[in-house]
């Protein structure tokens, strides 16, 4: 309990480091860790797209409270349910503060296959190339 926790907003985590790696795989660069701003919200968007402004998250279970793993510690259960609400709420202003200014936001959770989100990113990534392309070449 103690490892998870203290491995709150850390970056570099072996979901992250999967996903990067099967990027790679599919021949992609990106920004690692690349910071962003949008409607005052701060956050390093774990894998960017920044000239196509594309952001993909790997979320972990706890942090962000997936449905299926989603746990709520045993004690100071007031502490922690207004933490992890604080940061469920957190994750979806940014994504809407982030959406707001272009960007698509991807999130997948940390617990799914890398490479099937790596797969998914790649679709988005050529789809919003080739947008980009044709609305510079008019
Ligand atoms: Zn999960």
């Amino acid at each position: 309990m103690t490892a998870i926790m203290r491995a709150n907003r850390s970056h570099n985590t072996a979901p992250e480091r999967a996903l990067r790696s099967a990027l790679h795989c599919l021949g992609l660069r990106f920004r690692k860790d690349y910071r962003v701003e949008a409607a005052g919200l701060r956050t390093k968007v774990d894998v960017a797209f920044p000239r196509i402004r594309v952001a993909v998250f790997v979320d972990g279970c706890f942090w962000h409270q997936c449905p299926t793993h989603g746990t709520m510690p045993a004690t100071n259960v007031e502490y922690w349910r207004a933490k992890l609400e604080h940061n469920v709420d957190r994750d979806r202003r940014l994504t809407k503060a982030l959406e707001g200014e272009g960007w698509t936001v991807l999130r997948f959770w940390e617990h799914g296959s890398m490479v099937d989100a790596a797969e998914s990113v790649a679709r988005i990534v050529s789809r919003k190339r080739l947008d980009h392309a044709a609305s510079n070449a008019s």
